[in-house]
Protein backbone atom coordinates (compact mmCIF):
# COMPACT_ATOMS: atom_id res chain seq x y z
CA UNK A 1 0.00 0.00 0.00
CA UNK A 2 0.86 3.69 -0.15
CA UNK A 3 -0.47 5.82 2.42
CA UNK A 4 -1.20 9.56 1.15
CA UNK A 5 1.61 9.68 -1.38
CA UNK A 6 4.46 9.03 1.50
CA UNK A 7 4.89 5.89 3.40
CA UNK A 8 4.44 2.77 1.66
CA UNK A 9 5.05 -1.28 2.65
CA UNK A 10 3.79 -4.56 1.66
CA UNK A 11 1.33 -6.38 4.21
CA UNK A 12 0.35 -10.02 4.25
CA UNK A 13 -2.86 -11.31 5.89
CA UNK A 14 -4.08 -14.47 6.42
CA UNK A 15 -6.75 -14.91 4.02
CA UNK A 16 -8.02 -13.64 0.08
CA UNK A 17 -11.95 -13.13 0.08
CA UNK A 18 -12.97 -10.04 -1.47
CA UNK A 19 -15.04 -9.00 1.97
CA UNK A 20 -11.88 -10.05 3.68
CA UNK A 21 -9.72 -7.71 1.68
CA UNK A 22 -12.05 -4.81 2.10
CA UNK A 23 -12.63 -5.53 5.78
CA UNK A 24 -8.57 -5.95 6.32
CA UNK A 25 -7.94 -2.62 4.36
CA UNK A 26 -10.38 -0.73 6.61
CA UNK A 27 -8.20 -2.15 9.16
CA UNK A 28 -5.30 -0.49 7.74
CA UNK A 29 -6.41 2.80 7.02
CA UNK A 30 -7.62 3.16 10.86
CA UNK A 31 -4.61 2.07 12.17
CA UNK A 32 -2.54 4.14 9.58
CA UNK A 33 -4.74 7.04 10.61
CA UNK A 34 -4.14 6.62 13.88
CA UNK A 35 -0.19 6.75 13.11
CA UNK A 36 0.41 3.38 14.46
CA UNK A 37 4.01 1.98 13.70
CA UNK A 38 4.23 -0.64 11.00
CA UNK A 39 5.77 -3.09 12.74
CA UNK A 40 2.51 -3.19 14.70
CA UNK A 41 0.80 -2.68 11.25
CA UNK A 42 2.25 -5.89 10.01
CA UNK A 43 1.94 -7.96 13.10
CA UNK A 44 -1.87 -7.17 14.09
CA UNK A 45 -2.70 -7.68 10.53
CA UNK A 46 -1.08 -11.22 10.17
CA UNK A 47 -2.83 -12.59 13.27
CA UNK A 48 -6.23 -11.22 11.88
CA UNK A 49 -9.14 -14.12 11.99
CA UNK A 50 -12.24 -15.09 9.89
CA UNK A 51 -15.03 -14.13 11.61
CA UNK A 52 -17.75 -16.61 11.15
CA UNK A 53 -21.17 -15.32 9.84
CA UNK A 54 -23.92 -17.55 9.67
CA UNK A 55 -27.41 -17.93 11.34
CA UNK A 56 -27.48 -21.75 11.29
CA UNK A 57 -31.12 -23.48 12.19
CA UNK A 58 -30.48 -26.91 13.70
CA UNK A 59 -32.57 -29.66 15.17
CA UNK A 60 -32.53 -29.83 18.48
CA UNK A 61 -33.30 -32.34 21.16
CA UNK A 62 -36.73 -33.19 22.48
CA UNK A 63 -38.20 -31.27 19.20
CA UNK A 64 -36.76 -27.65 19.78
CA UNK A 65 -35.39 -25.98 17.10
CA UNK A 66 -32.30 -24.00 17.49
CA UNK A 67 -31.25 -20.92 15.48
CA UNK A 68 -27.94 -20.10 16.18
CA UNK A 69 -26.25 -16.86 15.26
CA UNK A 70 -22.61 -16.89 16.53
CA UNK A 71 -21.41 -14.12 14.69
CA UNK A 72 -22.03 -11.47 17.41
CA UNK A 73 -23.73 -9.60 20.10
CA UNK A 74 -24.66 -5.78 20.15
CA UNK A 75 -27.60 -4.51 20.46
CA UNK A 76 -28.21 -3.99 16.31
CA UNK A 77 -27.83 -7.05 15.70
CA UNK A 78 -30.42 -8.32 18.09
CA UNK A 79 -33.46 -7.15 15.63
CA UNK A 80 -32.42 -9.01 12.71
CA UNK A 81 -31.77 -12.54 14.29
CA UNK A 82 -35.30 -12.46 16.03
CA UNK A 83 -37.26 -11.39 12.84
CA UNK A 84 -35.47 -14.82 11.53
CA UNK A 85 -36.10 -16.36 14.43
CA UNK A 86 -39.94 -15.11 14.50
CA UNK A 87 -40.57 -16.05 10.81
CA UNK A 88 -40.14 -19.98 12.35
CA UNK A 89 -42.26 -19.55 15.24
CA UNK A 90 -45.84 -21.76 14.86
CA UNK A 91 -48.81 -22.67 16.89
CA UNK A 92 -47.60 -25.21 19.07
CA UNK A 93 -43.71 -23.64 19.43
CA UNK A 94 -43.06 -21.05 22.06
CA UNK A 95 -40.03 -18.70 21.12
CA UNK A 96 -37.44 -18.30 23.37
CA UNK A 97 -33.49 -17.24 23.40
CA UNK A 98 -30.22 -17.39 24.85
CA UNK A 99 -28.46 -14.32 25.33
CA UNK A 100 -25.13 -13.32 26.46
CA UNK A 101 -24.40 -9.79 27.87
CA UNK A 102 -24.25 -7.75 24.82
CA UNK A 103 -21.30 -5.38 23.48
CA UNK A 104 -21.54 -2.19 23.82
CA UNK A 105 -19.66 1.17 24.62
CA UNK A 106 -17.63 1.82 27.44
CA UNK A 107 -20.24 4.67 28.54
CA UNK A 108 -23.80 2.56 27.75
CA UNK A 109 -26.05 3.16 30.19
CA UNK A 110 -26.83 -0.25 31.05
CA UNK A 111 -30.37 0.00 32.48
CA UNK A 112 -31.42 1.50 29.46
CA UNK A 113 -29.88 -0.80 27.03
CA UNK A 114 -30.85 -4.03 28.88
CA UNK A 115 -34.47 -2.58 29.36
CA UNK A 116 -34.39 -1.81 25.30
CA UNK A 117 -33.08 -5.69 25.03
CA UNK A 118 -36.06 -6.81 26.87
CA UNK A 119 -38.57 -4.72 25.13
CA UNK A 120 -37.38 -5.95 22.01
CA UNK A 121 -38.01 -9.32 22.85
CA UNK A 122 -41.34 -8.64 24.04
CA UNK A 123 -42.49 -7.28 21.06
CA UNK A 124 -40.67 -10.26 19.40
CA UNK A 125 -42.95 -13.12 20.78
CA UNK A 126 -40.77 -14.77 23.04
CA UNK A 127 -41.65 -15.28 26.42
CA UNK A 128 -38.59 -17.22 28.04
CA UNK A 129 -35.42 -15.48 28.44
CA UNK A 130 -32.35 -17.10 29.52
CA UNK A 131 -29.55 -14.69 30.39
CA UNK A 132 -25.98 -15.45 30.63
CA UNK A 133 -23.49 -13.29 31.69
CA UNK A 134 -22.54 -10.73 35.10
CA UNK A 135 -24.60 -7.13 33.47
CA UNK A 136 -27.43 -9.57 32.69
CA UNK A 137 -27.83 -11.06 35.97
CA UNK A 138 -27.31 -7.01 37.50
CA UNK A 139 -30.15 -5.90 35.43
CA UNK A 140 -32.60 -9.58 35.39
CA UNK A 141 -35.10 -6.86 37.04
CA UNK A 142 -35.76 -5.81 33.16
CA UNK A 143 -37.09 -9.14 31.75
CA UNK A 144 -40.07 -10.93 32.91
CA UNK A 145 -40.18 -13.93 35.47
CA UNK A 146 -40.32 -16.54 33.29
CA UNK A 147 -36.44 -15.72 32.71
CA UNK A 148 -33.76 -17.00 34.55
CA UNK A 149 -29.95 -15.98 34.87
CA UNK A 150 -26.61 -17.64 34.57
CA UNK A 151 -22.96 -15.76 35.50
CA UNK A 152 -21.32 -17.57 32.58
CA UNK A 153 -22.03 -20.20 30.12
CA UNK A 154 -20.11 -23.05 32.88
CA UNK A 155 -22.77 -22.25 35.07
CA UNK A 156 -25.28 -22.34 32.70
CA UNK A 157 -24.37 -26.07 31.06
CA UNK A 158 -23.81 -27.41 35.07
CA UNK A 159 -27.22 -26.19 36.24
CA UNK A 160 -29.19 -27.14 32.75
CA UNK A 161 -29.54 -30.13 30.88
CA UNK A 162 -31.60 -31.36 27.62
CA UNK A 163 -34.72 -32.27 29.45
CA UNK A 164 -35.21 -28.37 30.11
CA UNK A 165 -36.07 -27.84 26.84
CA UNK A 166 -38.94 -29.03 24.82
CA UNK A 167 -40.77 -28.25 21.63
CA UNK A 168 -39.12 -24.56 21.25
CA UNK A 169 -37.58 -22.48 19.10
CA UNK A 170 -34.61 -21.48 20.77
CA UNK A 171 -32.34 -18.55 19.63
CA UNK A 172 -28.89 -18.75 20.90
CA UNK A 173 -26.96 -15.68 20.42
CA UNK A 174 -23.37 -15.20 22.21
CA UNK A 175 -20.79 -12.71 22.38
CA UNK A 176 -17.54 -14.77 20.70
CA UNK A 177 -16.23 -15.08 24.18
CA UNK A 178 -18.94 -16.59 25.96
CA UNK A 179 -18.43 -19.92 23.40
CA UNK A 180 -21.99 -20.64 23.10
CA UNK A 181 -20.88 -23.05 20.65
CA UNK A 182 -21.10 -25.77 23.71
CA UNK A 183 -24.84 -24.65 24.60
CA UNK A 184 -25.39 -25.74 20.86
CA UNK A 185 -23.21 -28.95 21.29
CA UNK A 186 -25.90 -29.60 24.32
CA UNK A 187 -28.67 -29.15 22.38
CA UNK A 188 -28.24 -30.46 19.42
CA UNK A 189 -29.93 -33.66 18.42
CA UNK A 190 -26.59 -35.08 16.76
CA UNK A 191 -26.91 -38.58 16.16
CA UNK A 192 -23.68 -38.63 13.86
CA UNK A 193 -21.53 -36.75 12.58
CA UNK A 194 -22.69 -36.60 8.75
CA UNK A 195 -24.67 -33.63 8.09
CA UNK A 196 -26.48 -32.23 5.08
CA UNK A 197 -25.71 -28.58 5.34
CA UNK A 198 -28.20 -26.13 3.32
CA UNK A 199 -27.16 -22.55 2.26
CA UNK A 200 -30.17 -20.45 2.25
CA UNK A 201 -28.49 -17.86 0.74
CA UNK A 202 -28.03 -19.67 -1.99
CA UNK A 203 -31.68 -20.50 -2.55
CA UNK A 204 -32.33 -17.10 -2.33
CA UNK A 205 -29.78 -15.91 -4.71
CA UNK A 206 -31.07 -18.89 -6.73
CA UNK A 207 -34.58 -18.01 -6.92
CA UNK A 208 -33.48 -14.19 -7.70
CA UNK A 209 -31.10 -15.79 -10.35
CA UNK A 210 -34.49 -17.19 -12.31
CA UNK A 211 -36.31 -14.07 -11.36
CA UNK A 212 -34.46 -12.17 -13.41
CA UNK A 213 -34.80 -14.04 -16.73
CA UNK A 214 -38.78 -13.78 -16.37
CA UNK A 215 -40.72 -10.63 -16.31
CA UNK A 216 -41.88 -9.15 -13.10
CA UNK A 217 -45.49 -10.23 -13.66
CA UNK A 218 -44.91 -13.78 -14.00
CA UNK A 219 -45.66 -15.88 -10.76
CA UNK A 220 -43.19 -18.30 -9.56
CA UNK A 221 -44.04 -21.76 -8.15
CA UNK A 222 -41.92 -23.22 -6.35
CA UNK A 223 -41.06 -27.06 -6.64
CA UNK A 224 -40.65 -28.64 -2.86
CA UNK A 225 -41.69 -32.61 -3.71
CA UNK A 226 -39.99 -35.35 -2.24
CA UNK A 227 -38.93 -33.03 0.88
CA UNK A 228 -37.49 -30.15 -1.02
CA UNK A 229 -35.58 -32.20 -3.64
CA UNK A 230 -33.77 -33.76 -0.32
CA UNK A 231 -32.97 -30.67 1.30
CA UNK A 232 -36.03 -30.30 4.05
CA UNK A 233 -39.32 -28.79 2.61
CA UNK A 234 -39.86 -26.25 6.28
CA UNK A 235 -36.83 -24.08 5.92
CA UNK A 236 -37.36 -23.54 2.03
CA UNK A 237 -40.67 -23.51 2.43
CA UNK A 238 -40.65 -20.56 4.83
CA UNK A 239 -37.59 -19.00 2.97
CA UNK A 240 -39.35 -18.82 -0.32
CA UNK A 241 -42.44 -17.68 1.23
CA UNK A 242 -40.50 -14.74 2.63
CA UNK A 243 -38.61 -14.50 -1.16
CA UNK A 244 -42.46 -14.05 -2.46
CA UNK A 245 -42.80 -17.01 -4.23
CA UNK A 246 -46.58 -17.08 -5.37
CA UNK A 247 -46.65 -20.95 -4.71
CA UNK A 248 -45.71 -24.07 -4.04
CA UNK A 249 -45.80 -27.12 -5.28
CA UNK A 250 -45.16 -30.72 -3.45
CA UNK A 251 -45.85 -34.30 -4.10
CA UNK A 252 -48.31 -35.87 -1.88
CA UNK A 253 -51.04 -34.65 0.04
CA UNK A 254 -48.81 -35.53 3.75
CA UNK A 255 -45.56 -32.99 2.44
CA UNK A 256 -48.64 -30.55 2.12
CA UNK A 257 -49.90 -31.10 5.53
CA UNK A 258 -46.65 -30.84 6.97
CA UNK A 259 -46.14 -27.16 5.49
CA UNK A 260 -49.02 -26.08 7.02
CA UNK A 261 -48.21 -27.27 10.77
CA UNK A 262 -44.98 -25.89 10.21
CA UNK A 263 -46.60 -22.44 9.71
CA UNK A 264 -46.82 -21.91 5.81
CA UNK A 265 -49.92 -19.70 4.61
CA UNK A 266 -49.17 -19.60 0.99
CA UNK A 267 -50.81 -21.18 -1.98
CA UNK A 268 -49.59 -25.25 -1.99
CA UNK A 269 -50.56 -27.25 -5.04
CA UNK A 270 -50.20 -31.08 -4.64
CA UNK A 271 -48.87 -32.99 -7.73
CA UNK A 272 -50.29 -36.58 -6.68
CA UNK A 273 -53.47 -36.01 -5.03
CA UNK A 274 -53.95 -39.69 -4.19
CA UNK A 275 -56.75 -38.74 -1.29
CA UNK A 276 -57.64 -41.09 1.17
CA UNK A 277 -58.52 -37.67 3.59
CA UNK A 278 -60.66 -35.03 1.44
CA UNK A 279 -61.55 -33.27 4.42
CA UNK A 280 -58.21 -32.88 5.96
CA UNK A 281 -56.82 -31.52 1.91
CA UNK A 282 -59.42 -28.74 2.49
CA UNK A 283 -59.03 -27.93 6.11
CA UNK A 284 -55.17 -27.32 5.20
CA UNK A 285 -56.24 -25.66 1.61
CA UNK A 286 -54.09 -27.67 -0.15
CA UNK A 287 -54.64 -27.01 -3.92
CA UNK A 288 -54.88 -30.89 -6.08
CA UNK A 289 -53.48 -31.09 -9.66
CA UNK A 290 -56.31 -32.70 -12.06
CA UNK A 291 -55.56 -34.96 -14.01
CA UNK A 292 -58.60 -37.45 -14.27
CA UNK A 293 -62.18 -37.36 -14.37
CA UNK A 294 -62.55 -40.09 -11.41
CA UNK A 295 -60.69 -38.00 -8.99
CA UNK A 296 -62.46 -34.71 -10.49
CA UNK A 297 -65.67 -36.69 -10.13
CA UNK A 298 -64.56 -37.93 -6.56
CA UNK A 299 -63.46 -33.86 -5.46
CA UNK A 300 -66.53 -32.80 -6.75
CA UNK A 301 -68.57 -35.01 -4.80
CA UNK A 302 -66.43 -34.56 -1.04
CA UNK A 303 -66.21 -30.78 -1.50
CA UNK A 304 -70.29 -31.53 -1.41
CA UNK A 305 -69.94 -33.24 1.47
CA UNK A 306 -68.65 -30.59 3.42
CA UNK A 307 -70.49 -28.18 2.05
CA UNK A 308 -67.32 -26.39 0.03
CA UNK A 309 -67.68 -24.05 -2.77
CA UNK A 310 -65.73 -22.62 -4.95
CA UNK A 311 -62.25 -24.78 -3.89
CA UNK A 312 -59.33 -23.64 -6.38
CA UNK A 313 -57.61 -26.93 -8.26
CA UNK A 314 -54.81 -27.24 -11.43
CA UNK A 315 -56.08 -28.93 -14.42
CA UNK A 316 -53.18 -30.70 -15.75
CA UNK A 317 -52.67 -31.38 -20.01
CA UNK A 318 -50.73 -34.10 -21.27
CA UNK A 319 -48.97 -32.26 -23.97
CA UNK A 320 -46.05 -34.96 -24.92
CA UNK A 321 -44.67 -36.61 -21.48
CA UNK A 322 -47.74 -39.16 -21.74
CA UNK A 323 -47.39 -40.03 -17.81
CA UNK A 324 -50.87 -38.09 -16.33
CA UNK A 325 -53.24 -35.78 -17.36
CA UNK A 326 -55.88 -34.49 -20.08
CA UNK A 327 -55.57 -34.56 -23.66
CA UNK A 328 -57.19 -32.22 -25.63
CA UNK A 329 -60.09 -34.41 -26.92
CA UNK A 330 -61.16 -35.08 -23.16
CA UNK A 331 -61.67 -31.14 -23.26
CA UNK A 332 -64.48 -30.77 -24.10
CA UNK A 333 -66.52 -33.13 -21.17
CA UNK A 334 -63.93 -31.69 -18.79
CA UNK A 335 -65.33 -28.10 -19.04
CA UNK A 336 -68.55 -29.30 -19.50
CA UNK A 337 -68.36 -31.16 -15.94
CA UNK A 338 -66.69 -28.24 -14.25
CA UNK A 339 -69.17 -25.94 -16.00
CA UNK A 340 -72.33 -27.86 -14.05
CA UNK A 341 -70.93 -27.05 -10.69
CA UNK A 342 -69.79 -24.90 -8.15
CA UNK A 343 -67.76 -26.84 -5.64
CA UNK A 344 -64.47 -26.67 -7.50
CA UNK A 345 -62.98 -23.65 -10.04
CA UNK A 346 -59.90 -23.75 -12.26
CA UNK A 347 -57.19 -22.14 -10.38
CA UNK A 348 -54.31 -22.55 -13.14
CA UNK A 349 -53.94 -25.28 -16.37
CA UNK A 350 -50.66 -26.54 -17.11
CA UNK A 351 -48.65 -29.18 -18.81
CA UNK A 352 -44.95 -30.62 -18.47
CA UNK A 353 -42.27 -30.40 -20.77
CA UNK A 354 -40.31 -33.97 -20.84
CA UNK A 355 -37.29 -33.04 -22.93
CA UNK A 356 -36.73 -29.42 -22.28
CA UNK A 357 -32.80 -29.87 -21.66
CA UNK A 358 -32.21 -31.74 -24.81
CA UNK A 359 -32.07 -29.40 -27.89
CA UNK A 360 -32.24 -32.58 -30.16
CA UNK A 361 -35.67 -32.88 -28.89
CA UNK A 362 -36.79 -28.85 -29.55
CA UNK A 363 -39.18 -29.77 -32.33
CA UNK A 364 -41.12 -32.01 -30.00
CA UNK A 365 -40.83 -29.49 -27.17
CA UNK A 366 -42.64 -26.72 -29.56
CA UNK A 367 -45.29 -29.43 -30.42
CA UNK A 368 -45.63 -29.47 -26.61
CA UNK A 369 -46.35 -25.53 -26.29
CA UNK A 370 -48.38 -25.60 -29.32
CA UNK A 371 -50.88 -28.19 -28.02
CA UNK A 372 -50.76 -26.50 -24.63
CA UNK A 373 -51.75 -23.23 -26.26
CA UNK A 374 -54.46 -24.97 -28.08
CA UNK A 375 -55.78 -26.52 -24.66
CA UNK A 376 -55.90 -23.24 -22.64
CA UNK A 377 -57.37 -21.39 -25.45
CA UNK A 378 -60.06 -23.99 -25.21
CA UNK A 379 -60.40 -23.65 -20.97
CA UNK A 380 -59.78 -19.81 -21.23
CA UNK A 381 -63.04 -19.28 -23.13
CA UNK A 382 -64.97 -21.33 -21.78
CA UNK A 383 -64.52 -19.10 -17.93
CA UNK A 384 -64.05 -15.73 -19.75
CA UNK A 385 -65.08 -14.17 -15.90
CA UNK A 386 -61.82 -16.31 -13.82
CA UNK A 387 -58.42 -15.48 -14.10
CA UNK A 388 -56.94 -18.95 -14.84
CA UNK A 389 -53.21 -19.12 -14.75
CA UNK A 390 -50.90 -21.21 -17.78
CA UNK A 391 -47.81 -22.67 -16.94
CA UNK A 392 -45.35 -25.18 -18.60
CA UNK A 393 -42.02 -24.20 -17.66
CA UNK A 394 -39.57 -25.66 -15.55
CA UNK A 395 -36.51 -25.24 -14.45
CA UNK A 396 -34.74 -25.75 -18.00
CA UNK A 397 -37.72 -24.69 -19.55
CA UNK A 398 -37.05 -21.27 -17.71
CA UNK A 399 -33.13 -20.69 -19.00
CA UNK A 400 -34.13 -21.96 -22.26
CA UNK A 401 -37.85 -21.01 -23.57
CA UNK A 402 -38.58 -17.97 -21.56
CA UNK A 403 -41.01 -16.65 -24.48
CA UNK A 404 -42.88 -19.50 -23.27
CA UNK A 405 -43.37 -18.14 -19.46
CA UNK A 406 -46.97 -17.41 -19.61
CA UNK A 407 -48.63 -16.35 -16.64
CA UNK A 408 -46.42 -19.00 -14.28
CA UNK A 409 -43.26 -20.70 -14.29
CA UNK A 410 -42.47 -23.66 -12.19
CA UNK A 411 -39.21 -23.36 -10.55
CA UNK A 412 -37.91 -27.02 -9.50
CA UNK A 413 -33.84 -28.21 -9.80
CA UNK A 414 -32.28 -24.83 -10.39
CA UNK A 415 -33.34 -23.64 -7.06
CA UNK A 416 -31.52 -26.38 -5.49
CA UNK A 417 -28.32 -24.83 -7.52
CA UNK A 418 -27.92 -27.53 -9.91
CA UNK A 419 -27.10 -26.68 -13.76
CA UNK A 420 -29.07 -28.69 -15.72
CA UNK A 421 -27.37 -26.71 -19.14
CA UNK A 422 -23.56 -26.68 -19.28
CA UNK A 423 -23.57 -23.93 -21.90
CA UNK A 424 -22.90 -21.49 -19.76
CA UNK A 425 -26.66 -20.22 -19.10
CA UNK A 426 -26.81 -20.91 -15.88
CA UNK A 427 -23.31 -20.83 -14.10
CA UNK A 428 -25.42 -18.03 -11.99
CA UNK A 429 -26.38 -20.66 -9.56
CA UNK A 430 -25.27 -21.52 -6.67
CA UNK A 431 -24.95 -24.78 -4.98
CA UNK A 432 -27.50 -25.29 -2.25
CA UNK A 433 -26.77 -28.60 -0.41
CA UNK A 434 -23.58 -30.14 0.55
CA UNK A 435 -23.41 -33.45 2.20
CA UNK A 436 -20.55 -32.78 5.06
CA UNK A 437 -18.94 -36.13 7.19
CA UNK A 438 -15.58 -35.88 9.59
CA UNK A 439 -12.47 -38.28 9.82
CA UNK A 440 -13.41 -40.23 12.93
CA UNK A 441 -10.18 -42.94 12.50
CA UNK A 442 -7.08 -42.14 10.56
CA UNK A 443 -4.30 -45.19 10.04
CA UNK A 444 -1.07 -45.57 8.26
CA UNK A 445 -0.61 -49.30 5.98
CA UNK A 446 1.86 -50.94 4.11
CA UNK A 447 1.97 -51.55 0.24
CA UNK A 448 -0.57 -54.45 -0.20
CA UNK A 449 -3.06 -54.38 2.66
CA UNK A 450 -6.51 -54.91 1.93
CA UNK A 451 -9.20 -52.83 2.80
CA UNK A 452 -12.86 -53.20 3.68
CA UNK A 453 -15.19 -55.94 3.04
CA UNK A 454 -14.59 -58.84 0.83
CA UNK A 455 -10.96 -57.43 0.29
CA UNK A 456 -12.58 -55.23 -2.51
CA UNK A 457 -9.77 -52.34 -2.20
CA UNK A 458 -5.90 -53.36 -2.39
CA UNK A 459 -3.47 -50.53 -1.48
CA UNK A 460 -1.03 -49.98 -4.10
CA UNK A 461 1.32 -47.93 -2.05
CA UNK A 462 2.40 -46.92 1.50
CA UNK A 463 -1.30 -44.94 2.79
CA UNK A 464 -2.91 -43.40 4.79
CA UNK A 465 -7.07 -44.53 5.31
CA UNK A 466 -9.64 -42.22 6.88
CA UNK A 467 -12.76 -43.76 8.00
CA UNK A 468 -15.84 -41.60 7.74
CA UNK A 469 -19.40 -42.13 9.47
CA UNK A 470 -21.39 -42.30 6.07
CA UNK A 471 -22.30 -45.13 4.19
CA UNK A 472 -25.45 -46.86 1.74
CA UNK A 473 -27.52 -46.30 4.80
CA UNK A 474 -27.56 -42.49 4.63
CA UNK A 475 -27.56 -42.41 1.02
CA UNK A 476 -23.84 -43.10 -0.46
CA UNK A 477 -24.54 -45.15 -3.49
CA UNK A 478 -22.31 -48.93 -2.98
CA UNK A 479 -21.32 -47.65 -6.92
CA UNK A 480 -19.31 -44.75 -5.61
CA UNK A 481 -16.73 -47.17 -3.44
CA UNK A 482 -13.82 -48.79 -5.58
CA UNK A 483 -12.32 -45.29 -6.03
CA UNK A 484 -15.07 -44.39 -8.44
CA UNK A 485 -15.86 -40.86 -6.80
CA UNK A 486 -13.57 -38.51 -4.54
CA UNK A 487 -14.29 -36.68 -1.35
CA UNK A 488 -12.88 -33.62 -0.67
CA UNK A 489 -10.37 -33.30 2.52
CA UNK A 490 -8.66 -29.94 3.36
CA UNK A 491 -9.02 -28.68 -0.34
CA UNK A 492 -7.85 -32.38 -1.74
CA UNK A 493 -9.73 -34.91 -3.81
CA UNK A 494 -9.50 -38.29 -1.77
CA UNK A 495 -10.64 -41.63 -3.65
CA UNK A 496 -12.78 -44.03 -1.75
CA UNK A 497 -11.06 -47.10 -1.30
CA UNK A 498 -13.04 -50.69 -1.08
CA UNK A 499 -16.42 -51.48 -0.73
CA UNK A 500 -18.97 -48.41 1.03
CA UNK A 501 -20.46 -49.88 4.15
CA UNK A 502 -23.77 -49.45 5.60
CA UNK A 503 -22.78 -46.81 8.02
CA UNK A 504 -19.64 -46.12 7.13
CA UNK A 505 -16.68 -46.13 4.29
CA UNK A 506 -12.57 -45.28 3.94
CA UNK A 507 -11.03 -42.88 2.10
CA UNK A 508 -7.29 -42.69 0.76
CA UNK A 509 -6.04 -39.68 2.54
CA UNK A 510 -2.58 -40.45 1.93
CA UNK A 511 -1.86 -36.88 -0.29
CA UNK A 512 -3.58 -34.77 2.76
CA UNK A 513 -0.74 -32.70 4.71
CA UNK A 514 -1.37 -32.65 8.27
CA UNK A 515 -5.10 -34.84 7.99
CA UNK A 516 -6.41 -35.32 11.40
CA UNK A 517 -9.36 -37.58 13.20
CA UNK A 518 -12.25 -34.84 13.13
CA UNK A 519 -11.00 -32.82 9.93
CA UNK A 520 -14.41 -32.62 7.61
CA UNK A 521 -15.09 -34.28 4.91
CA UNK A 522 -17.43 -32.82 1.84
CA UNK A 523 -19.12 -35.75 -0.37
CA UNK A 524 -20.62 -33.24 -2.39
CA UNK A 525 -20.89 -29.61 -2.54
CA UNK A 526 -19.07 -26.48 -3.71
CA UNK A 527 -16.05 -28.62 -4.50
CA UNK A 528 -17.58 -31.61 -5.52
CA UNK A 529 -20.57 -31.13 -7.57
CA UNK A 530 -23.50 -33.39 -7.37
CA UNK A 531 -23.22 -33.68 -11.30
CA UNK A 532 -19.97 -35.82 -10.60
CA UNK A 533 -21.77 -38.07 -8.46
CA UNK A 534 -24.37 -38.51 -10.63
CA UNK A 535 -22.24 -39.64 -13.52
CA UNK A 536 -20.51 -41.70 -11.72
CA UNK A 537 -23.49 -43.41 -10.78
CA UNK A 538 -25.09 -43.01 -14.39
CA UNK A 539 -28.33 -41.13 -13.26
CA UNK A 540 -28.84 -37.89 -12.68
CA UNK A 541 -28.40 -35.13 -9.94
CA UNK A 542 -32.26 -35.22 -8.83
CA UNK A 543 -31.21 -38.70 -7.68
CA UNK A 544 -28.49 -38.61 -5.81
CA UNK A 545 -30.03 -35.14 -3.76
CA UNK A 546 -33.43 -37.42 -2.93
CA UNK A 547 -31.09 -40.31 -2.11
CA UNK A 548 -29.39 -38.83 1.10
CA UNK A 549 -31.53 -40.52 3.61
CA UNK A 550 -33.38 -38.84 6.30
CA UNK A 551 -31.16 -39.78 9.18
CA UNK A 552 -28.98 -37.75 8.05
CA UNK A 553 -29.11 -34.65 10.19
CA UNK A 554 -29.69 -31.13 7.76
CA UNK A 555 -28.28 -27.69 8.99
CA UNK A 556 -29.75 -24.71 7.44
CA UNK A 557 -27.48 -21.49 7.56
CA UNK A 558 -27.34 -17.65 6.07
CA UNK A 559 -24.33 -16.24 5.41
C1 LIG B 1 -40.66 -31.58 -10.65
C2 LIG B 1 -41.51 -30.79 -11.54
C3 LIG B 1 -41.10 -29.54 -12.02
C4 LIG B 1 -39.73 -28.96 -11.77
O1 LIG B 1 -38.81 -29.51 -12.66
P1 LIG B 1 -37.26 -29.09 -12.60
O2 LIG B 1 -36.64 -29.77 -13.76
O3 LIG B 1 -36.75 -29.63 -11.30
O4 LIG B 1 -37.22 -27.62 -12.65
C5 LIG B 1 -42.00 -28.80 -12.76
N1 LIG B 1 -43.24 -29.28 -13.02
C6 LIG B 1 -43.66 -30.48 -12.59
C7 LIG B 1 -45.03 -30.96 -12.94
C8 LIG B 1 -42.82 -31.29 -11.83
O5 LIG B 1 -43.23 -32.49 -11.41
Amino acid sequence: YIYIGGQSAVLEIPFEGEHELENAIHCLAVMLLLGINQETIRQRMASLTLVGTRLEVIEGVNGCLLVHDNYTSDFNSLAPALDFMKRRITPDCKAMVIVSDLMHDADTDLEDLYRRMAELLAIAGVSRVIGIGPELMAHKGCFGPESEFFASTEEFLHKKSTSDFRGELILIKGAPEFGFGRICELLEARQHETVLEINLDAVVSNFNAFRSRIKPTTAIACMIKASGYGAGSHELARTLQAQGASYLAVAVHDEGADLRRAGITMPILVLNPTVENFHALFADRLEPEIYSFDFLRALIREAGRYGITDYPVHIKIDSGMHRLGFLKEDLPELIELLRSQDRVVPRSIFSHLCAADDPMEDDYTQQQFDYFDECCRMLLSAFPERKILRHILNSTGITRFPDHQLDMVRLGIGLYGVKTMHDGSQDDLRPVSSLNTVIISLKNWPEGTTIGYNRRGTLKRQSVIATIPVGYADGINRHLGYGNTSVMVNGIKCPTVGSICMDACMIDVTDVADVKVGDRVEIFGENIPVDDLAEVLGTIPYEVLTSVSQRVKRVYYRE
